[in-house]
């Protein structure tokens, strides 16, 4: 078998365009994966169509040596952007190998582990703060508008959640929320206002889901460490799962993990296992996120094998499409340290347009997909209707 063309593709989504590779086989075989950040979309594309000198005409079976090929061969413009391109090529391969053997993705490294995962409801008020228009959702425009949306998580089954700070506004007006370091200046400043903000929010939601929902608190770049302490130690009495930060230095993580007295996860822009080797050594997680779609599956996997050794579990982190989603079970039917992994209940309506299945999700778990590859295909004419052009 021989790969023919490699393509990525960019799709409309929520805040930024999702991208999807496609691997074209001489046999007949498609390999599919969802992969990237598509706030750099136009780059992410070329730097897919540079690596396919390093796959077309190959055998795409060869999975880790097409892998180490593109390694090695972009050691010029080593990490990054470069890897997540690398992660999509390496994705779809997976997909056609596993199609060509005729099994899920997970049964090639020694799954499946379980049959379900715990997931939890994500974005929790954030998107439809942000976004109700295009969810067709209802606006925030207060915290009880907000509470009810932890109400309808706990109606559909989920007993865990996630939210971000939700930034109230004028009277009658639509709320914000605050994400990936859109909180004003670039001191980080966790100010008195913010503070109080969190807090009545957390309180609110803690007093509407009760003591039986987890309740985590992604607070990604907004602040600095002491800011992110001082919110810890003011959010603690409300029992957070955990608070979920985007960090670039592993020591001052491990001080905010000593000081902030709630659990701390961290993880999802690391790039494979020797990024994260720094904060296991350091012991600067409670819990290990892992993005598949940022990395690929090998380097997720081994980021993941490797936080076992450390005595941690990971939690995947998906916030994209639904063929993430099967991207993210199939690694979680691979290993035996997952505490929860990440899924987006509301999302815009053509997300279930793009693939021919779409994830089972009952009472906040995901049935693990036993057909061949991911579990599920592209619809490559929807891919079209909803393509951003590039
Ligand atoms: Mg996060």
């Amino acid at each position: 078998m021989k790969v023919t063309s490699v393509e990525a593709v960019a799709v409309q989504g929520l805040a930024a365009p999702w991208m999807f590779c496609i691997i074209r086989t001489d046999d007949g075989i498609t390999g599919y994966s969802e992969f990237g950040e598509g706030l750099v979309a136009n780059g992410m594309a070329g730097l897919v169509k540079d690596l396919s000198r390093f796959i077309v005409g190959q055998d795409p079976r060869q999975v880790e040596k097409l892998y180490m090929d593109m390694f090695r061969g972009t050691q010029s413009v080593y990490g990054g952007a470069t890897w997540q391109a690398m992660a999509g090529i390496e994705l779809a391969l997976w997909d056609v190998k596993a199609k060509a053997l005729g099994v899920p993705v997970y049964e090639l490294f020694g799954g499946p582990t379980r049959t379900e995962q715990r997931v939890y409801w994500s974005h929790l008020a954030t998107y439809q703060a942000g976004s109700a228009e295009k969810l067709g959702a209802k606006p925030i425009k207060s915290l009880d508008d907000a509470c009810k949306l932890v109400e309808e998580a706990k109606a559909a089954g989920y007993d865990c959640f996630k939210t971000n700070i939700l930034i109230p506004a004028e009277k009658g007006q639509p709320w914000t929320g605050i994400r990936q370091g859109r909180s004003g200046p670039h001191d980080q400043p966790l100010t008195r206002e913010l503070l109080n903000t969190a807090v009545r929010q957390i309180k609110a939601f803690r007093e509407t889901a009760g003591p039986e929902m987890d309740i985590c608190l992604d607070v990604n770049v907004n602040f600095k460490a002491a800011g992110q302490i001082r919110l810890g130690q003011a959010l603690a009495e409300h029992d957070l799962f955990w608070m979920e930060i985007d960090n670039l230095d592993a020591k001052s993580l491990r001080m905010v993990k000593d000081h902030a007295g709630v659990p701390i996860c961290s993880g999802e822009q690391k790039l494979g296992p020797i990024n994260y080797l720094p904060y296991y050594e350091e012991r600067a997680m409670d819990v290990v996120k892992v993005d598949v779609q940022w990395q690929g599956f090998t380097p997720a996997r081994n980021a993941a094998k490797m936080a076992e050794v450390f005595d941690m579990n990971i939690a995947p982190h998906n916030f994209n499409g639904h063929l993430s989603t099967f991207q993210s079970m199939n690694l979680c039917a691979s290993i035996n340290n997952v505490l929860i992994s990440e899924s987006d209940p509301a999302q815009v309506k053509w997300r279930d347009e793009l693939v021919t299945h779409v994830p089972e999700i009952k009472n906040g778990r995901v049935t693990i997909p036993t057909r061949p590859g991911w579990g599920t295909d592209l619809d490559e004419k929807a891919l079209k209707k909803y393509a951003v052009k590039l």
